[in-house]
């Protein structure tokens, strides 16, 4: 006798609302080419301040959406701004 196993996998329907388009915050481009990255201020904070979490960790480039090489100068300049103490290394917790 065949035992039944119950197909329980229930897959996501794929409508339009999970197939987003992602445009990087520095370029503004669907596809970045090297020569358009902006140039990162590590004193413009305001700018920093939306790449790092609330714990003061920079955040990473899947929820940033930021392409590679605008992530890497993002990188660099918070932690550019640590080192001037314009911004924590860490924040304590809650
Ligand atoms: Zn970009």
């Amino acid at each position: 006798m065949a035992r039944r196993i119950p197909n329980r996998r229930r897959r996501r329907p794929r409508g339009p609302k999970t197939i987003r388009k992602r445009v990087c915050p520095g370029c503004g481009q669907m596809k970045c080419d090297n020569t358009r990255v902006p140039y990162v201020d590590y004193k413009d904070l305001d700018t920093l301040g939306r790449f790092i979490s609330e714990r003061g960790k920079i955040r990473s480039r899947r929820v940033t959406g930021a392409c590679a090489q605008y992530q890497r100068r993002v990188a660099i300049a918070i932690k550019n701004a640590r080192e001037m103490a314009l911004l924590p290394y860490t924040k304590s917790p809650r």
